[in-house]
Order: structure tokens, then C-alpha cells, then sequence
């Protein structure tokens, strides 16, 4: 009966990481149970279904050859999109007036964002990024690589606006500047993906793996503690009082959550106060139609501003309607300025739109990511976990986790790292190495 004997992982959470984890978990033989707060998986990657529009949680696109298509690939997961609509040209937004948006030699030639010399000065940069030596800016903040290489003010401001667009963190002073210029890379390179009918099919994707490896997933249900017994887990308890016995736990989830679950471990807690969110202001809009086709994308220059009709690329509005994301990097107190912002930019683009709206979402201040690599502690290198130190069989998975990538592409690669970590041959689940072997087939 090798399976009774098989080691038993909890992972909390039924986002993409967790998803991961447990997949991964599973199919090393392990007996997995998913607990998953919600009634329905995928987090921050869920998607919702309204009058035929699929409405991902604001604006989300899936870099191509990151880590999330390296996992998906082992997995086994099919993904299906488009590029953004940028062919037609994408915009600048700045002082309030549309301009061509600098994002390749003809635009940055033409477009009137620029003075001539500022044109030359983000050529340069640019043309540069392939030669530096990335790991010796690990504790540059981007904003000090870009005062110092870059002086034209209109420069920095079109610089930033990409530098935002590819990581979404807007705290230009604290990102590491390393992380920053290889996710723009990472962008500009392969390029970024649309998901047709939304992020859930990657959740649903890695559900079905997961269950098909033997996965149980149990929505609706709440972890409240991780219970230990002489420096062990023991078991995870959920809020209506019920046991799941563990030998090992994922938690797939905020550093908040796992410091709460574990109040009595220090490396949680200081994880946990050392974590700064990235937030955004999103408002997303689902149109009958769409008033100006060509009108497709804007990212703000002097503001921290975007603006993307996905469904001109991918599949997530009926015939003839339009799905839509405005959104802004970094919440403000001020919500309803922040809304009023976004609604002025929808009707920039798209006049007439607010008569056309079918389904409308505003989201005033969503975490994007739950830490982002900080200069001060050597980018992304200085994020923490998998491994919890002081709690053995304990992992953490996440978009604030491990060594790398950066948003959805930290919380897949720190699913499978996690899980790899908490089935590992040797791995001593129970905080004593070599002391029991708990790999089933042993
Ligand atoms: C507006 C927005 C735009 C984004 N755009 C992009 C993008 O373009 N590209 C990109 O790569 N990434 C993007 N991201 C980031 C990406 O969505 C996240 O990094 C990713 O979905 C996080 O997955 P996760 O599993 O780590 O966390 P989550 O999705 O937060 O999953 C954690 C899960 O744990 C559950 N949970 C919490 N507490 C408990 C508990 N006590 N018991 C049981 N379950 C619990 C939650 O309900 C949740 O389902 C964006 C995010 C947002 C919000």
C-alpha cells in the first residue's frame, strides 16, 4: 500500500503557485490536499464570466519564455493568446494629449514625447541593455542606473513608463535595477501574450494536472494555523475546527498569512515586515462596442497610467464588444480621483465609451505582487524561501518567493521550487535528516 505510507503535503492556497506546488507535489508521489479559501480557484489569475466577457482582475499578460511557460511546458498545460494590439502603433499619454509612443526605432524617431537629444539618450540606453553586466546592478535601485546614465528629463519619463509597463512596480527608487532591466528584456525579447478567455484556463489547466497526479483541491476551505508538535507539523487546522494531517505545508499564499499561521517563527515575521506590496488601481470594462478600433493602447508618460483593449488580440468579449483595462501603477488614498483618472482615459481613447459599458469593475488599490526585488536586499537574490528556517517541512510559495522572475513568473517557479524542496528525497519533512526516508517508492 505505497500510497497510504506516501508522505502527506497540505498546500494552502489555490493560486497559481499553490496550483504548482500541488501539481508538482503529486505527481512525486506525494499525497496532496489543496486548501483553498475561496469557492473558486486561481487567486489572483481567476477570471470571471459576465454576458459573454471574460474579465480577468485587471490588466494581465503572460511573458513568453519566462518561468510560468517553463512550468506550464514540464506540466504539460496548454496556453492560447495573442500579442497586444500594439501594431497599429501604441500611444504616449502625456499633459493629457495622445503622442506616438517610443517603443522601437521608427516610433522613437517620430514621436513628439521626445526632444532630439532625448531621442539619442534612450536610443543609447536602450542599444545598451544586451552589454551590462546585470548582476552587478543587483543593488542599484533602477531610478539611480537611470539618473546617472540618462539626463533629459522626457527620457527618464518615457524610460520609466517601460520600465512600469514590464514590472508593474512604480517604486522606482527601491527596485533593483537588475530585476528591472531583465524583465524588460525578458518582454522586449519574446514578447508578452494575451490569454484567450482569460488567466483562469492556466488555472484550470494546472487543477486538472494536479487532480489527474491524485491531487485532492478543497475549495471553500480556510486555514487558520499550522499545528507543530515538537518543532514537526503535525496537521493544518482549518476555521470550522477540522484537522488536515500533514508531514510537510506549502503555503502558497501572502508572507502576512504564513507569519499569522505560524506566529512562533521569527524568519516568517520578519519576511512578512519586510515585504512591500505592489499595488494598482484597476478599472476594467467590458463594451458593446468599441468607438475607435485603432485606439488600442496608451501607457502614461508624465503619469503613471495604462490602457489596453485585450480582446482587439485575444479571445475575451463576444462578437463585435470589447474588453478593456485602464489601470494605474501604484493606489492612491484618493479612490475616487483614481477612478475619475481612469474613466477620463477611457473616454480619451475610446469616446462614447461610458454609453457602450455592458459590465464595469473597479478595483481601487489590488496587490499586484505581495513584495518585489528590492535593491537594499540584492534584488531578486535577497527574496526569501522556498525553505522556512527554524520551521522544518514548512515552504513558502509565491510571488514574493525565491530566486526567480519576477510577478506570475515568481509564484510558478516558487510552486515547483517549493515543491521539489518539500520532496525531496532526503528531505527531512520532519526536521531530521536521514532519520525516515518519506518517499513512498523508498
Ligand atoms: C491587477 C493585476 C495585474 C497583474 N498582471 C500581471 C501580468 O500582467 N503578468 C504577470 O505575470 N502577473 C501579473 N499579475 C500578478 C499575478 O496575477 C500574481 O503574481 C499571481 O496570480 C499570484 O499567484 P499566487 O498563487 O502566488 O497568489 P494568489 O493568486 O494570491 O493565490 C493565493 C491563494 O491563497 C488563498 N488563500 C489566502 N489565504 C488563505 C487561507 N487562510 N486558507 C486557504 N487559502 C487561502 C487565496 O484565496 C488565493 O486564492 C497581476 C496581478 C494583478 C492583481
Amino acid at each position: 500500500m505505497t500510497t497510504n505510507t506516501a508522505a502527506r503535503v497540505v498546500v494552502i492556497g489555490g493560486g497559481l503557485a499553490g496550483l504548482s506546488a500541488a501539481a508538482y507535489a503529486a505527481r512525486a508521489g506525494r499525497r496532496v490536499t489543496v486548501l483553498e479559501k475561496a469557492s473558486e480557484l486561481g487567486g489572483r489569475a481567476a477570471t470571471h464570466e459576465k454576458k459573454g466577457f471574460s474579465l480577468n482582475i485587471g490588466p494581465h499578460a503572460l511573458y513568453r519564455g519566462g518561468e510560468a511557460e517553463r512550468v506550464l511546458g514540464e506540466l504539460g498545460v496548454q496556453t492560447k493568446g495573442a500579442p497586444p494590439p500594439t501594431s497599429n502603433g501604441a500611444y504616449a499619454l502625456h499633459g493629457g494629449i495622445l503622442r506616438a509612443l517610443p517603443t522601437g526605432p521608427v516610433s522613437l524617431l517620430t514621436s513628439s514625447v521626445l526632444p532630439l537629444v532625448g531621442k539619442i539618450e534612450v536610443a543609447r540606453l536602450l542599444a545598451g541593455l544586451d552589454a551590462l553586466d546585470l548582476a552587478s546592478l543587483a543593488e542599484t535601485s533602477f531610478e539611480a542606473f537611470l539618473t546617472k546614465r540618462v539626463r533629459t528629463p522626457e527620457a527618464r519619463d518615457v524610460i520609466r513608463a517601460l520600465i512600469r509597463v514590464s514590472t508593474y512596480c512604480s517604486d522606482l527608487e527601491r527596485l533593483s535595477a537588475e530585476a528591472a532591466i531583465s524583465q524588460f528584456q525578458l518582454g522586449t525579447t519574446r514578447g508578452v501574450l494575451y490569454l484567450h478567455d482569460g488567466w483562469q484556463t492556466m488555472v484550470n489547466g494546472l487543477a486538472d494536472v494536479a487532480r489527474a497526479a491524485g491531487a485532492e483541491i478543497l475549495a471553500g476551505a480556510k486555514a487558520v494555523s499550522v499545528v507543530r508538535e515538537d518543532g514537526r507539523v503535525k496537521a493544518v487546522r482549518l476555521a470550522d475546527g477540522a484537522e488536515i494531517p500533514a508531514d510537510a505545508v506549502i503555503i502558497a499564499a501572502s508572507p502576512s498569512l504564513a507569519s499569522s499561521l505560524l506566529p512562533d517563527v521569527p524568519a516568517l515575521a520578519a519576511w512578512s515586515a519586510a515585504a512591500i506590496p505592489v499595488t494598482a488601481a484597476c478599472l476594467d470594462v467590458a463594451l458593446s462596442r468599441l468607438p475607435q478600433p485603432r485606439n488600442t493602447f496608451a501607457l502614461g508618460i508624465d503619469r503613471p497610467l495604462y490602457f489596453s483593449v485585450h480582446s482587439a488580440s485575444a479571445r475575451l468579449a463576444p462578437e463585435g464588444g470589447a474588453m478593456i483595462h485602464v489601470a494605474r501603477y501604484g493606489a492612491l488614498e484618493d479612490s475616487r480621483a483614481v477612478e475619475r483618472e481612469l474613466e477620463e482615459v477611457l473616454e480619451l481613447l475610446q469616446p462614447g465609451a461610458k454609453h457602450l459599458v455592458v459590465e464595469r469593475r473597479f478595483l481601487p488599490s489590488i496587490t499586484v505582487t505581495h513584495d518585489f526585488p528590492q535593491a537594499a536586499r540584492g534584488g531578486t537574490r535577497g527574496r526569501p524561501g522556498p525553505a522556512v528556517p527554524g520551521a522544518p517541512g514548512v515552504f513558502v510559495a509565491g510571488d514574493w518567493v525565491g530566486h526567480a522572475g519576477m510577478l506570475a513568473d515568481a509564484s510558478f517557479a516558487s510552486g515547483r521550487a517549493a515543491a521539489q524542496a518539500a520532496t525531496r528525497r532526503e528531505v527531512n519533512v520532519l526536521g531530521d535528516v536521514g532519520r525516515k526516508s518519506f518517499d513512498a517508492r523508498a
